[in-house]
């Protein structure tokens, strides 16, 4: 499988030079040629293990690394999970919950991250030579990055976060990881800020190759590629126990990331029938759904921080093989490639503006060129308040005894909103106890985890830096 970048301007690479690049080399986010059709396999596979299941689907994507090294990796990222099926779906009331945070640092980046860091390591054994990792974390991916890498030779690990804008637990998850590898850069600004000085930092070459610098947000695709295990696995589940042929899902959205792991299983052939895509008042994607503004708004701090974002990166994806004329690059070459704010400007100028054939999407859900591929009506867009979350995570509390947190509970709420005869799986993407200042408003009392517990009065190591693309360089040169 040969990937290629959603702008057109990088060769195609092989899936581990993919996962070593991290953003494409045009500034673009890369992607499989082609998505294999696997509806031939689904009875197959409904009886497979999760790590079975993770094998047969991973190495269709895989084709550069031998399947007998694949399932070392893969056996290896999913010894840490506290869950013997890893990712288990229970049911609640009417609704399936897919529990996605057994994972060391408990929330549902683990099932990624912990499977990218093998990945990292077996290439740089292979391949020899190190790697930087730079990344941003609105909250959860900075600790399950870390999480990941913690200790592994030749990798050190930089992860920005946005001082202030995340819980306190989570910030402690990261910076109570003393070891020598790793660094955390405190910067005064939004989880945006700390997303875009990274694209920029990537998108300087000279600096990217000059210190080996590799990615571990969701624009890395091997992030993706491990999720969409997750829906087959629970969607297998729970046809299983229902005797139903279709089910839908429920994601609580950030980056986009998640969810788009799921259009990738659905358009690999799944039986999914909708994905319930779920907002916090940062609601860019939910006024894109509904009715095609795709513009930026202030970030807003909310209880579900992992989820205050304006500018959802895997958006890109979506759009490319939402209607593949993307390819075509007439809106990025006019552009100065260092500027991605001014891209970004110009992309929604774009978008909400000059397209024809978006209006088109947007009117009928259909783009010409993409005809048999994508449709906007797969999506169901809900946007939660502050009020709807604390109300639906007491409700489930008092009602069910099932703790929801904050993020979780707005993909429930929007399963609640647009109930179906369809079985519904709703994304449990965190712990409860990794929000309990949250939990505590919700329910009255506190949600606590021996994991959490157990590094509340750890020693701690972090910097603060600037919010600007130089401090950061200067950081990490400082230290390379
Ligand atoms: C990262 C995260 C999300 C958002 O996921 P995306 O892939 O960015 O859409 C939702 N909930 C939690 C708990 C997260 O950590």
């Amino acid at each position: 499988m040969k990937y290629i970048s959603t702008r057109g301007n990088t060769e195609p690479v092989g899936f581990k030079d993919s996962v070593l690049m991290g953003l494409a080399t045009d500034g673009g986010l890369l992607l499989p040629y082609d998505f294999p059709d696997v509806t031939a396999y689904l009875e197959e596979w409904r009886h497979l293990s999760f790590q079975e299941l993770a094998l047969e689907i991973i190495s269709l994507f895989t084709e550069d690394i031998p399947k007998q090294d694949l399932k070392k990796i893969i056996d290896n990222s999913y010894k840490t999970f506290r869950h013997n099926e890893i990712t288990p779906t229970v049911k609640v009331n009417d609704l399936f919950i897919l529990e996605l945070f057994h994972g060391p640092t408990l929330a549902f980046k683990d099932v990624a991250l912990q499977f990218l860091g093998n990945v990292f390591s077996y290439i740089l054994e292979k391949q020899g030579g190190c790697l930087n990792i730079l990344g941003a974390t609105s909250g959860d991916t900075g600790s399950a990055a870390i999480a990941g890498v913690r200790g592994k030779p030749n990798i050190n690990i930089f992860i920005m976060h946005p001082t202030g804008r995340i819980s306190p637990i989570q910030e402690k998850q990261m910076t109570s990881v003393l070891d020598d590898n790793v660094f955390n850069l405190g910067i005064k600004g939004t989880f945006d800020d700390c997303q875009y000085i990274m694209k920029s930092i990537f998108a300087d070459l000279d600096f990217k190759n000059k210190y080996s610098l590799g990615a571990i947000n969701s624009v890395n695709w091997a992030r993706v590629l491990a999720q969409i295990v997750y829906y087959f696995y629970s969607a297998f589940s729970v046809m299983k126990s229902t005797g139903e042929k279709k089910v839908r899902f429920s994601v609580p959205t950030g980056n986009f990331g998640n969810i788009f792991a799921g259009q990738m299983a659905m358009m690999m052939g799944l039986p999914i029938e909708k994905l319930l895509l779920a907002t916090n008042e940062n609601d860019i994607l939910y006024r894109y759904f509904k009715h095609g503004d795709y513009s930026r708004k202030e970030v807003i701090s909310t209880i579900s921080p992992s989820m205050d974002i304006q500018s959802a990166s895997n958006y890109e994806r979506y759009r490319y093989v939402s209607h593949m004329c993307w390819r075509s690059n007439k809106y990025w070459d006019e552009l100065d490639p260092n500027d991605a704010k001014g891209r970004s400007r110009a992309f929604n100028r774009h978008v909400t503006n000059s397209d024809k054939d978006y209006y088109n999407f947007i009117k009928t859900g259909e783009y010409a060129t993409t005809k048999d591929y994508w449709d906007i009506n797969k999506f169901i867009a809900n946007r939660g308040t502050t009020d709807e979350t604390l109300n639906i995570i007491r409700l489930y509390a008092e009602k069910y005894n099932y703790l929801l947190d904050p993020h979780t509970a707005l993909g429930v709420l929007a399963a609640e909103k647009n109930q179906s005869d369809i079985p519904t799986i709703c994304l449990a993407t965190a712990h409860p106890a990794k929000f309990t200042d949250t939990m505590k408003v919700a329910i009255g009392k506190d949600v606590i985890h021996p994991i959490l517990d157990g590094i509340k009065d750890a020693p701690t190591k972090f910097d603060k830096v600037s919010n600007n693309i130089k401090a950061v360089q200067n950081f990490l040169s400082d230290r390379l």
